[in-house]
């Protein structure tokens, strides 16, 4: 019989999809952590495992019970291994999930992972509630030893926009901005901590509109101006944005504030008026196309990226060389472009489907455009001159890799360097995703 070695309990915890649930997975550990479990990548040692899971993509709730079918050797071997689901299914299906996998302990919901230990302590339970409290307070900070270079730090949550095809405004509530003082508290101790780039999390993270420290209440922008100020820290990003509310002072501040990284996800979704409408978007082709004008005349350098979402309900050809169009007239460097899925729950989940092999052909010419845009603009970079915030060492003896201003891996010979250096380094070649370099004199 398996069992999890002596010591300290161990928590294997599987995420899935984006960088909110990155962090999640990251306060929850922490959260057990106080509780004394240790994390394992070796999910057969755990005495829990956590799946942290993503309602955005095709499937959510199949692949999660599909995944939780694996796991059913494992608890018959074990009977005493917890598992638990959190995330956004978590929030969507609720007991559901125990309903339909008994071996589940425990489900809880985006806005409850500060109840995590306690629930686990009970022997489990559901807890799919938008509690007052903010859990953030409740969850415990990160232990001293953790010196990662960069860091994301959640400042907004939820979204209130009601796209047609999108869970998030169920799964994870109303928007909710965290003040101002919390958020300064937490980016001043990730810096102590070693953490010289700090990227600002939400599902609709420009629309933040937090409580200043003196009351009032202050934008996105002079929430970044204010993080930039904090000794120490070099590199400030933040995702994922509406083009709705990139208000003035936010375009001005990629303009004035360096220490913003001059690269934005801003996502698109299509370039058809009549699509972003189906969509709920709010906003016209033409009106994205004059705010990229805005926010590139005040940083000629930004680099730009999106999502598209191909063949929504009643997309046309017409409609599909529109978003054609408007790639071609941006120029992004880089994109995340899907086939549309039809999500539970949300407006546009009963609308006619676009035929399958129609959507696959769409999206297959869409991505072969923004591969050309993607080789275009990281072969653009060979010659230039970039900094580079080492996070790892690389493949190689004596190398380091790092991220770019851009986001892009850089590889560098760099022997003498170490984790969470910020160099110097002049591009000399562009690969499939990663550029390499070398290092300039300081
Ligand atoms: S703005 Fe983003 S998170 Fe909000 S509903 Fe639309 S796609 Fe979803």
């Amino acid at each position: 019989m398996t069992t999890a070695s002596d010591g300290p309990k161990k928590l294997f915890i599987k995420t899935y999809g984006c960088q909110m649930n990155v962090y999640d997975s990251q306060r929850m550990a922490e959260a057990m952590g106080a509780e004394g479990y240790v994390l394992t990548e070796d999910q057969s040692q755990a005495d829990m495992v956590l799946l942290n899971t993503c309602h955005i993509r095709e499937k959510a709730a199949e692949k999660l019970y599909s995944d939780l079918g694996r796991l059913k050797p494992l608890k018959a071997e074990r009977p005493d291994l917890k598992i638990g689901v959190a995330g956004c299914v978590a929030q969507a299906e609720g007991d559901e999930i125990i309903r339909r996998m008994p071996i589940v302990d425990l489900v809880v919901g985006p806005q409850a992972y500060h109840r995590l230990p306690a629930m686990v302590k009970k022997g489990g339970g559901v807890d799919t509630e938008f509690p007052v409290e903010d859990k953030f307070e409740h969850l415990p900070k990160a232990p001293a030893t953790r010196r990662a270079p960069a860091a994301f730090l959640t400042v907004q949550e939820g979204c209130d926009k009601f796209c047609a095809f999108c869970v998030v405004p169920y799964t994870r509530g109303a928007e909710v901005s965290r003040p101002v003082s919390r958020i300064l508290t937490e980016a001043r101790d990730l810096v102590a901590r070693g953490v010289r780039e700090i990227t600002l999390l939400g599902q609709n993270v420009n629309g933040w509109h937090g409580e200043g420290p003196g009351g009032g209440e202050w934008g996105f922008g002079r929430l970044i101006r204010a993080i930039a100020e904090i000794d120490g820290l070099d590199r400030i990003r933040y995702t994922t944005s509406h083009p709705n509310d990139m208000a003035d002072d936010l375009i001005e501040a990629h303009g004035s504030e360096q220490k913003l990284m001059p690269y934005l996800h801003l996502p698109v979704q299509s370039g058809s008026d009549r699509i972003l409408k189906a969509m709920n978007r709010k906003h016209t082709a033409e009106e994205y196309l004059r705010l990229i004008d805005r926010i590139r005349a005040a940083r000629p350098d930004i680099m730009l990226t999106s999502d598209f979402i191909v063949g929504f309900p009643g997309e046309t050809d017409e409609d599909h060389r529109a978003t054609l169009k408007l790639v071609e007239e941006v120029g992004f460097g880089t994109a995340f472009s899907f086939k549309y899925s039809p999500r539970p729950g949300t407006p546009a989940y009963d609308r006619p489907e676009v035929e399958s092999v129609l959507a696959d052909a769409r999206l297959q010419e869409l991505q072969a455009l923004l591969s050309r845009q993607q080789k275009a603009a990281q072969e653009g970079m060979v010659g230039r001159e970039l900094s580079v915030l080492f996070e790892k060492p690389g493949r190689n003896d004596g190398q380091m890799v790092g991220k770019s201003d851009y986001l892009h891996a850089v590889f560098v010979e760099a022997p003498e360097a170490k984790v969470g250096d910020l160099v110097r380094v002049r591009i000399t070649h562009s690969a499939a995703n990663s550029l390499a370099g070398e290092l300039l004199a300081a």
